[in-house]
């Protein structure tokens, strides 16, 4: 048990994502595949003698009460385990927010960790599963970390073969898009054409990175996109630029372009970097992980 824990929560994409269905109480089945990659948050964990969750962040807009997901894990924690003690927390934001990059889910795995931590908790990674479900359902994904396949409501995880290395550029347009009302609208708008989960699935166990773009496909597009052309023509011009194949992550509005070439990767970076779009655009790659939780990102 020691006094302060400090993490680095990273994003993640789905390289597919397909609706299956839907339960009786109105969530969606789902089948994605995730990956983690290689743009975190920062997190100091720290208990103090108050019964307060103070949270202190570089973002002014983020809420920093209930509504925050960090505050409410630690909450969760707490009445679990009939802990008093307060926590403050300290939220480098790195990750751009409602982006479909999963960065308030990531956080909420991140404060898991913590508390375990912090409180000597000896959770085994089902308990923290458990706990994460009561946050978010990509919360146990972004536990586990590396690459995974994500069904039910995102909560039944297998363990993929890691993404091969590659270039990843993401760029996030201005706007927000809220994951509920993708959600809500899909059922409208649902493609005829689903993603082939399972191809890509294949191509991650041959390696095959070519394989992996060809059958990417996200069937939440078919809401954000209809909504937003100017999703289209970021992906389009991507694609220009040398990547493999370009999608929106989630729910959006954050398009990836998958390069296998470096030197295109920058050159793309650069275009979108001096572009209207610089300030939320990144290059990164795939975070792989062996462990079954993110204990050994603490640093
Ligand atoms: P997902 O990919 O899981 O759908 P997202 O990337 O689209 O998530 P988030 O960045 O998690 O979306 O933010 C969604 C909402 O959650 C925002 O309106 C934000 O205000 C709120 N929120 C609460 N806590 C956090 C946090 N720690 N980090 C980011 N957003 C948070």
């Amino acid at each position: 048990m020691t006094g302060e824990y400090e993490i680095k929560a990273c994003a993640k994409i789905n390289l597919g994502l397909d609706v299956t269905g839907k339960r009786e109480d109105g969530y969606h089945l789902l089948r994605m595949v995730m990956q983690n990659i290689g743009i975190a948050d920062r997190l100091v964990f720290r208990r103090n003698d108050t019964k307060e969750i103070r949270i202190r962040s570089n973002l002014k807009f983020l809420p920093t009460g209930p509504k925050n997901l960090i505050y409410r894990t630690v909450e969760t924690i707490r009445d679990e385990f009939g802990i008093a003690d307060g926590v403050d927390v300290e939220l480098e934001k790195k990750i751009p927010v409602a982006a479909g990059l999963a960065g308030g889910s990531t956080d909420a795995a991140a404060a898991i960790l913590a508390m375990d931590s912090l409180f000597g908790l000896g959770m085994d990674a089902g308990k923290m599963r458990e706990m994460g479900l009561k946050t978010g359902a990509d919360v146990p994904f972004c536990l586990l970390g590396g690459t995974a396949l994500a069904e039910g409501i995102g909560e039944i995880l297998t363990r993929l073969a890691p993404m091969p290395d590659c270039r990843i550029l993401l760029v996030k347009p201005k706007f927000g898009i809220s994951t509920k009302y993708v959600y809500q609208a899909i059922d409208e708008k649902m493609p005829g054409e689903h993603p082939d989960i399972d191809a890509i699935i294949k191509a991650l166990d041959a390696g095959d990175l070519g394989g992996i773009c060809a059958n990417m496909g996200n069937v939440l597009e078919n809401v954000s996109c209809a909504e937003y052309p100017v999703l289209d023509r970021i992906k389009d011009t991507m694609r220009e630029q040398g990547a493999l194949n370009a999608m929106m992550s989630g729910s959006g509005p954050t398009l990836f372009g998958i390069f296998d070439d470096t030197d295109k990767a920058e050159r793309a970076y650069r275009f979108f970097k001096a572009g209207e779009y610089g300030r939320d655009t990144f290059l990164t790659g795939p975070v792989h992980k062996e462990k079954d939780c993110y204990g050994d990102r603490n640093t």
